[in-house]
């Protein structure tokens, strides 16, 4: 009998009806007790065992041979395809193995418990072809492994493939991670990857590191090409000092990065810096063309913002722009103040919801009016908006009638809620089930700061009662998105959900003290949504210095780094220190911190810090 030597560690029994077992025998009296690799366990006359292969029990024959259910032996059949498969992953040619490698990844869950063995065993071709696999299914429970492999001096040649399913099994939980290798790795392969990866999350936390990279010649055209994708401006005070290069060609293009990754909360900044570098005529240029986009891209807001430049060209420009744009006759001045109500008008900051494949428009406007109705209280401002107004998304048809793998459709809701500053959150609704790494199926797939996907596959077929738990999950996927603490009150939709009876068991609205805790936070997203950013970030440290916990001081962080206030963020961060961590990850910080500090010294010698935005008056 061919046994492969990869599972040969349970004992195989051979009936006499030549059907083959895998699993732990044990004998009791006259039964032998068979508990199945598969699952299961089959008990069974002793004297229909025809030989067993390794330590199993001593031959006994009594008579005819017993019935395995069809169930049972398709289960065996396909987990000897998957040891198979697991083979011909050794194989010489790389298209068989590459074969090998989709048809394994094709498998999916069910494979998973062999996958895991054989990744724990195998030789570094197999390893190498199964890191891929492992990824492609999403296998969260191999992180460890895939961790334990990245530290071990004796797979090198495996490390760069680690660090590519790290990422695509763990995503943003794997940032810390990535930055560390990335500034600490002696392979540039491996820093390489890292970079990419953190590229791809848009990671704010590697932010500072993959602008850092632009430094190492080996990482360079990488970092460049990362950087000049970027749309988040937590990176714009790790890119500012760049602007004294030595090389002219260099201060162009990084004003030309800046000048993609600033919006009206920029635009005094801008208009400093393009006081200060008048004389260096490229880089002036490309300043200006900042200002441009702020008029074009932001009307209104941006322009009023503009009417505290110091160049009094670029103020009458931004107040033309504004009478050209103003409807009613009202007479107004020239300072951001006297068009106030106008700059309020223009922002619409609000939760959007959007269809992912075919959602009924009137459904969406149903789910969205009643999430507004929770989430609104009488008096408090700002009032909550939640619309759906966001583009559609596409849905490819599904290949097989497994879940969707949830990892790439709130990758793109994520890139899409980046483009629209306006959109608090992108909640996305699909009919789709869904999976999630370690998750499936996933009904609201989510992670602080990131858009939002809800399934509602399994919220039931009556439309009304659908509306009404889709209304209930979005609650709680907010709830998680904001960095609201997971609630203890059974009743509150920011408490846990396993399944959809859990939803029908939820109140509509959030108990008292997670609608206080979502009051303060939508008051400073609102502010953030509105280029408010220093007003908003405050209300972020303010929430920290309440709650105290880690994700609370990284969001006040990551706000006041967006606000080009890198004192502020250096004691958010020296509070994320305080409250600890493994040595490796406060290290990161400790990098961090010096990163912004260098910042702040090159904003004071361009006097660039000096109340960077006036705080929003007549607003809470
Ligand atoms: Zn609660």
């Amino acid at each position: 009998m061919a046994l492969c030597g990869l599972w040969a560690r349970a004992d195989t029994v051979v009936l006499r009806n030549g059907q083959q077992l895998h699993g732990r025998v044990t004998i009791e009296g006259d039964k032998a007790r068979i508990e199945l690799d598969v699952g299961g366990t089959v008990v069974i006359s002793r004297g229909e065992i025809a030989s067993t292969v390794v330590d199993g029990p001593a031959v006994a024959a009594t008579g005819d041979a017993i019935a395995v259910t069809p169930e049972l032996l398709a289960r065996l059949k396909a987990r000897e395809e998957t040891h198979k498969l697991i083979e011909a992953l050794l194989d010489e040619k790389e298209p068989a193995r590459l074969k090998a490698e989709a048809d394994l990844a094709q498998k999916g869950r069910e494979a998973l418990p062999i996958l895991r063995a054989a990744f724990a065993s195998a030789a570094p071709v197999q390893r190498r072809h199964l890191l891929r696999i492992l990824a492609a299914i999403g296998d969260t429970p191999s992180v460890p492994k895939i961790i334990e492999l990245l530290r071990s001096p004796n797979d090198k040649e495996l490390h760069a493939e680690a660090v590519k399913a790290l990422a695509a099994i763990a995503g943003h939980d794997a940032a810390p991670l990535l930055a560390e290798l990335l500034m600490n790795s002696k392979d540039d392969e491996v820093r390489l990857e890292c970079l990419k990866a953190l590229a791809t999350l848009g990671s704010p936390f590697g932010a500072p590191f993959v602008a850092d990279a632009l430094r190492h010649e080996p990482l360079r055209q990488t970092a460049l090409a990362a950087v000049a994708r970027w749309d988040d401006p937590v990176l714009l005070p790790f890119i500012l000092p760049l602007l004294d290069d030595t090389a002219r060609e260099s201060r162009e293009r990084v004003a030309s990065w800046l000048v993609r990754l600033i919006n009206p909360a920029h635009a005094l900044a801008l208009t400093r810096l393009l006081e200060f570098y008048e004389e260096d005529k490229e880089t002036a240029r490309v300043l200006a063309s900042g200002v441009n986009r702020l008029h074009k891209d932001f009307p209104v807001v941006g322009d009023i913002e503009l009417l505290a430049a110091p160049q009094a060209a670029i103020r009458d420009r931004a107040l033309d722009s504004l009478r050209k744009s103003q409807k009613d006759k009202k007479k107004r001045g020239n300072t951001g103040r006297d068009w106030r109500d106008l700059r309020d008008d223009a922002v619409q900051p609000r939760f959007a919801l959007t269809a992912v494949g075919a959602v009924a428009r009137t459904f969406l406007d149903t789910v969205a009016s009643e999430v507004e109705t929770s989430l609104r209280s009488p008096g408090a401002t700002p009032p909550v908006r939640v619309s759906a107004t966001g583009k559609p998304i596409a849905l490819a048809p599904a290949p097989d009638a497994r879940p969707r793998d949830g990892r790439p459709l709130l990758a793109r809701l994520d890139r899409e809620q980046a483009a629209d500053p306006q959109n608090v959150r992108l909640i996305g609704l699909t009919g789709a089930e869904l999976s999630m790494p370690g998750l499936e199926p996933a009904l609201a797939p989510t992670r602080p700061g990131g858009a939002i996907l809800l399934s509602l596959a399994r919220l039931g077929e009556a439309r009304d009662s659908v509306a009404s738990r889709a209304r209930r999950l979005a609650l709680h996927a907010l709830a998680r998105s904001l960095g609201l603490p997971p609630c203890s009150d059974p009743t509150c939709p920011s408490s846990a959900i396993y399944t959809t009876g859990d939803l029908d068991a939820k109140s509509s609205r959030y108990c008292v003290p997670c609608k206080d805790a979502f009051t303060a936070l939508w008051a400073a997203e609102h502010d953030i949504a509105s280029f408010y950013y220093p007003a908003g970030a405050t209300k972020f440290a303010a929430i920290a210095n309440r709650t105290k916990t880690r994700d609370a001081c990284i969001a006040a962080a990551y706000a006041f780094e967006r606000a080009l206030q890198p004192l502020a963020a250096i004691e958010q961060w020296k509070a994320v220190q305080a409250i600890g961590g493994e040595p490796a990850y406060v290290a990161l910080i400790t990098k961090r911190i010096e990163m912004l500090d260098r910042a702040e010294r090159w904003l004071a010698r361009k006097k660039l810090t000096a109340s960077a935005a006036p705080p929003p008056k007549g607003r809470p």
